[in-house]
């Protein structure tokens, strides 16, 4: 068996260990004789997986009593909607951060749907940068404010978690979800897709206060109506459910691994070569204020971008794969979550110093 080191941004690598015991389990879930994939999602087996992982997420996260957690469809790009048709309420309004493409997304979905108040314009510029919080425009009365924690495309990752009163706060957390602890009692509702830190595609965690449950409008269809969900335990109609187990057996081996807080000190070491080796190279550079620095995606342009191509492929043959810059931005992009293991990042690292060296 040769694996190769996936920096692939989601879906992403994921621990051999959880791969392992996915694979010894197939075919026979625990005696039932049955794969997970098999089973009847209110069958006891699948019920009991599925419980097994809120608590290990639960207590992974210190999710407070007086929150739900959901596990959901639809990707974060369902929440877009979802997150607006669960809270507007009667308020009509909402404020939205915009700091790059995922920002504009959420903005965008929810102005189907509600007078959008942009607070702040960021992510872009260069160095692109997150706007100082005494400079948003707040609207008093939004229905809630919106960031997204992490931009996976352009790596601008929020170090804080911004300050917003009364008013309830919204995270879109797909790309850093688990990356490090988590206050979860200073927000309204935080959703990610599991894809990149936590599992395979097709499952979303939407983790909401007991108290913006009751705000749904009318018109927001069953499946994404939080209340509902939560009153069904996310099983309103048949939920990913092998994504779900899968989610499971990650959460227990991050708690294996010693917990989020030993997942942050990990994962600040790999961030923290990455960006020296980049800017201790004149020939490599990223352009992401060091400020607002992502832990998990880190982009990085060539000085000749007609290199890119020798870069790529030189790099799949060191066994390192999908370092190819969103379409939309172009460079280069090392995605560096939970599941990629320190060795990656050092072999990245010396890769890119003997490329350097050889066409530098
Ligand atoms: N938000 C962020 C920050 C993302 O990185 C992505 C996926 N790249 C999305 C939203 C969209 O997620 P999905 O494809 O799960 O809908």
């Amino acid at each position: 068996m040769s694996r190769v080191y996936n920096f692939s941004a989601g879906p992403a690598t994921l621990p051999e260990p959880v791969l392992q015991q996915a694979a010894e389990e197939m075919l026979d879930w625990r005696g039932t004789g049955t794969s997970v994939m098999e089973m009847s999602h209110r069958g006891k087996a699948f019920v009991s997986i599925a419980e097994q992982a809120e608590v290990d997420l639960r207590e992974l996260l210190k999710v407070p009593d007086n929150y739900r957690v959901l596990f959901l469809q639809g990707g974060a790009t369902a929440q877009f909607s979802a997150v607006p048709l669960n809270l507007l309420g009667s308020a009509g309004s909402a404020d939205y951060v915009n700091t790059g493409s995922w920002s504009k997304k959420a903005i965008a979905e929810a102005r189907k749907y509600a007078s959008v108040n942009v607070v702040a314009d960021g992510g872009s510029g260069d160095p692109m940068a997150i706007p100082p919080q005494s400079e948003w425009q707040r609207d008093p009365d939004a229905a809630y404010l919106h960031y997204c924690a992490n931009e996976t495309i352009t790596g601008v990752e929020f170090p804080e978690i911004p300050e917003s009163g009364d008013v309830p706060l919204v995270s879109d957390m797909s790309s850093t979800f688990l990356s490090r602890p988590l206050d979860v009692s200073r927000f309204g509702v935080i959703y990610a897709g599991a894809q990149k830190n936590f599992g395979p595609a097709g499952l979303t965690v939407v983790i909401v206060r007991d108290d913006l449950l009751d705000r749904a409008s009318a018109q927001v269809p069953a499946i994404w109506d939080y209340q509902r969900q939560a009153g069904a335990d996310s099983m309103l109609n048949t939920p990913a459910t092998y994504s779900w187990y899968i989610a499971g057996l990650v959460f227990q081996w991050l708690k294996r691994e010693g917990g989020l807080e030993a997942m942050a000190e990990r994962n600040k070491r790999k961030a923290d070569k990455l960006y020296a080796a980049i800017d201790g190279s004149s020939f490599y550079r990223n352009p992401v204020d060091p400020l607002a620095r992502s832990w998990m995606n880190v982009p990085f342009v060539l000085a000749d971008d007609q290199l890119d191509g020798t870069f790529l492929s030189e790099a799949a043959e060191a066994g390192l794969h999908t370092l190819k810059g969103h379409r939309s931005v172009g460079g280069m992009r090392a995605s560096i979550y939970n599941a990629m293991p320190e060795s990656g990042v050092d072999a990245l690292i010396d890769f890119m110093a003997d490329f350097e060296r050889r066409h530098g």
